[in-house]
């Protein structure tokens, strides 16, 4: 079974992230970048089915930077056979549309039969784009996974909504997505990392896959203005003086938090 794996990088999670105000991106450049960590537990998610899904085949597709290739290194150290890389600074600034468009591109010249991606990115947090690739696909698509059971021929799974728990499933070709639940992935050993040296990494631009992205064929969105959040202001102390109880209940009352 052939599985593609999305994963992108984005800036660490734990370090300062900061905004462009001009261009409205986020300033790659100001911090460590890694790779999204629900990204990171789609690409577990495939590599545990190893040993029961036949001739297991694994790429892991990105569209970033070319600088990003180093940090897309660590999914062939963790075992991802090979990596595809769309790496053109003209898709810089790419809203959802386009990089649907670019990704599904990508995967539709490949072999493919699942692709698992995260539900939600830690930095665009879009959230919206495996459904987006599995239209255009024309393919089904599971969202939102809280569990999943890959077999030859159909990915079936949980997802958990506030009312309840719903079971899905789809035949293969398919898309699904996975949230957070999913157990965090595996650090690479000292054999995955050199291997990862000789594995094959494919470096695609835009017109590699047929798409201009200077061309207005389809409506794109665009940013009319970005500014940075407000700094947070001081919070309220309340101090017990025998009657802390009363304060606080006043203070939710007073919030609308009661
Ligand atoms: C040169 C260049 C510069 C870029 N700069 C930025 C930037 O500054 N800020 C920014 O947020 N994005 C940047 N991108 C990436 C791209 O524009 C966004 O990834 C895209 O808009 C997706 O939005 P999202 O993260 O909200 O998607 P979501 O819908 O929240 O993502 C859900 C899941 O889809 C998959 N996914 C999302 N994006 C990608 C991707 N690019 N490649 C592979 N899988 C993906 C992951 O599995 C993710 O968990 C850049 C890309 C390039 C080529």
């Amino acid at each position: 079974m052939k599985i593609i794996v999305l994963m992108k990088e984005v800036p660490d999670t734990y370090g300062e992230r900061t905004l462009n105000l001009e261009t409205g991106l986020a300033e790659r450049g100001a911090g460590e970048v890694v790779l999204d960590e629900i990204g990171e537990r789609a690409l577990e998610l495939a590599l545990a089915q190893t040993g029961s899904i036949e001739d297991l085949d694994i790429t892991v597709m990105s569209m970033a930077p070319e600088s990003a290739t180093a940090t897309l290194r660590k999914a062939l150290a963790m075992g991802a056979s090979r990596l595809v890389h769309i790496a053109d600074e003209k898709l810089a600034g790419a809203d959802l549309g386009l990089t649907a468009d670019v990704l599904s591109a990508a995967i539709r010249r490949a072999e493919w039969d699942l692709v698992i991606a995260g539900n939600l990115s830690t930095d665009g947090s879009g959230g919206v784009l495996p459904a987006m690739i599995a239209e255009l696909l024309g393919v089904p698509h599971a969202s939102a996974l809280t569990s999943v059971n890959i077999t030859a021929d159909r990915v079936s799974g949980t997802r958990e909504t506030d009312s309840g728990i719903m079971e899905v499933s789809a035949p293969l070709p398919a898309v699904i997505s996975i949230t957070e639940r999913f157990p965090a992935a595996r650090f690479p050993n000292f054999k995955g990392i050199m291997a990862a040296k000789k594995k094959p990494v494919e470096t695609l631009t835009a017109s590699d896959l047929g798409i201009d992205p200077e061309s207005l064929d389809t409506p794109r969105s665009i940013m009319l203005a970005v500014s940075e959040r407000p700094a947070r202001s001081a919070g309220t102390k309340i101090v017990d003086e025998g009657d802390g109880g009363e304060k606080l209940a006043e203070f939710l009352v007073q919030n609308r938090l009661a």
